[in-house]
């Protein structure tokens, strides 16, 4: 006699939702697989969407994570436009928007993030822009046709590639962000300097250390009033001011959240079960000791499918080192570690050069690196922070010694 066939649903079709459903066919699974997505496309990747697909440069078929034909030739039942509305972990079912239940065996939540709003005045006139998904880049993307005087909230990743690439096609940019330097909190003021000088080279207006007071218009935007009172008229502004993950959905059905939904190193949350990875998933991290959301493409890539060998019953210790890449004008960079503090940034190259590595040391470690024009070289950086020993600093930042070396020498100082 056959056994019944076990369904897994995946809720969330993005990258993370879309590679694990990939993985689970890998793998030979040959049950039922439900892919729920509330958005109408099929799975895509959203790094294009401040960068060539912005620009005009690449074409929409380019964004998807998949071929068209690839869930149906895979038996995957993908269901856009579909949001799953509520989740029961005792009786194992989700509600799907169109008032359907579905039992699961298995279940993924990968529900992303969303964009964090910014609240003040004038903050409902049209106008103000956001961007995540591939509606909102089409959006942008056509207002980006005529010229336009922009004005970016914002000195992120989404702020600062968004007033790239719209400089790069053309239009006058104003960047607003309350930090001294773009993206200060992770950088630090030296590489947070060379991206704000990298931007004024390129003719963006740079507005630092002031935030956002008002937005002011009659019914459309005509200007951003910032913190000194200053008024920056524009025809649109972006805002990038971070994201929150998705966890409405875990937290009604009783799961543990926490910037986040909490999951094990198995990426397992506290239902049994159910599962989370991706930019919602605030995972333990067994090499830092501590729970960690990345939202960061490298991680929904890795992250997804892992979250789909723990959903086949497979032991799953995932300790990946955070890594994420971004591409501004010439400048295109890896960053990998996770460096919430640190003694010192070295570097190998000089930065006015535009070609060197930063590497970010803490008790002599190296616990982050950032290789900008430097390419294949993210392996050796993640060796050396994964190796955990400390290093011999003028080895490290001698262009002139192969950078494996640097491990080598590394004293056993630990
Ligand atoms: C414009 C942009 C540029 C980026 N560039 C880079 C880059 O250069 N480098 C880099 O490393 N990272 C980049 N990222 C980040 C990267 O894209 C994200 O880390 C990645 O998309 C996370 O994938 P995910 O599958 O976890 O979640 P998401 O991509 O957020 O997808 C979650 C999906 O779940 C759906 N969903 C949510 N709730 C429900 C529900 N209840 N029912 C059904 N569906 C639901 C959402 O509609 C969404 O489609 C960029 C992000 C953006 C927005």
């Amino acid at each position: 006699m056959v056994g019944k066939k076990r369904t897994f649903i995946i809720v969330g079709a993005s990258l993370a939702g879309a590679k694990a459903a990939e993985e689970l066919r890998e793998r030979g699974f040959d049950g039922q697989i439900v892919l729920v997505g509330a958005e109408s496309d099929r799975p895509y990747e959203r790094p294009p969407l401040t960068k060539d697909y912005l620009r005009g440069e690449s074409d929409r078929g380019s964004n998807f994570v998949h071929e068209e034909g690839f869930y149906a030739a895979h038996e995957i039942s993908l269901l856009t436009d579909t949001a799953v509305t509520a989740l029961d972990p005792v009786a194992a079912t989700v509600t799907l928007s169109g008032g359907t239940e579905l039992g699961y065996d298995r279940l993924l939540l990968a529900t992303g993030a969303e964009p964090r709003r910014l609240r003040v005045a004038g903050a409902d006139l049209e106008g103000i822009h956001y961007l995540r998904t591939l509606a909102d880049c089409e959006l942008l993307r056509d207002r980006l046709r005529g010229g336009a005087r922009i004005a970016v909230v914002g000195a992120g990743w989404i702020g600062s590639e968004f007033a790239a690439s719209a400089r790069q096609v053309g239009h006058e940019v104003t960047l607003i962000d309350p930090g001294a330097v773009p993206n200060e909190r992770i950088f630090g003021a030296e590489i947070g300097s060379f991206y704000r000088d990298l931007h004024a080279r390129h003719g963006v207006d740079l507005v630092l250390g002031e935030g956002v007071e008002s937005f002011e218009g009659d019914g459309r935007l005509d200007r951003v009033r910032t913190s000194s009172g200053r008024a920056i008229e524009c025809d649109f502004a972006v805002i990038g001011i971070g994201v929150l993950p998705r966890t409405d959905l875990a937290r009604d059905a009783g799961l543990g959240v926490e910037n986040g939904i909490l999951v094990d190193a198995g990426l397992q949350t506290t239902a049994p079960g159910v599962f989370a990875a991706g930019d919602v998933a605030s995972a333990w991290h067994p090499f830092y000791g501590g729970q960690l959301r990345v939202e960061h493409w490298s991680n929904a890539l890795t992250q997804g499918p892992a979250a789909a060998r723990a959903m086949l019953g497979e032991t799953v210790r995932y300790e990946h080192i955070p890594y994420f890449f971004s591409d501004q004008y010439e400048v295109g960079m890896e960053y990998s570690g996770y460096a919430p503090h640190w003694d010192e940034v070295v570097f190998r190259g000089d930065p006015a050069s535009g070609e060197f590595i930063a590497f970010w040391l803490c008790d002599g470690r190296v616990v982050a690196g950032m290789n900008v024009n430097v390419w294949d070289v993210s392996d050796q950086i993640r060796t050396l922070i994964g190796s955990r020993r400390t290093v011999d600093v003028p080895t490290l930042t001698d262009p002139d010694t192969p950078l494996g070396s640097s491990v080598d020498i590394a004293t056993s100082r630990s």
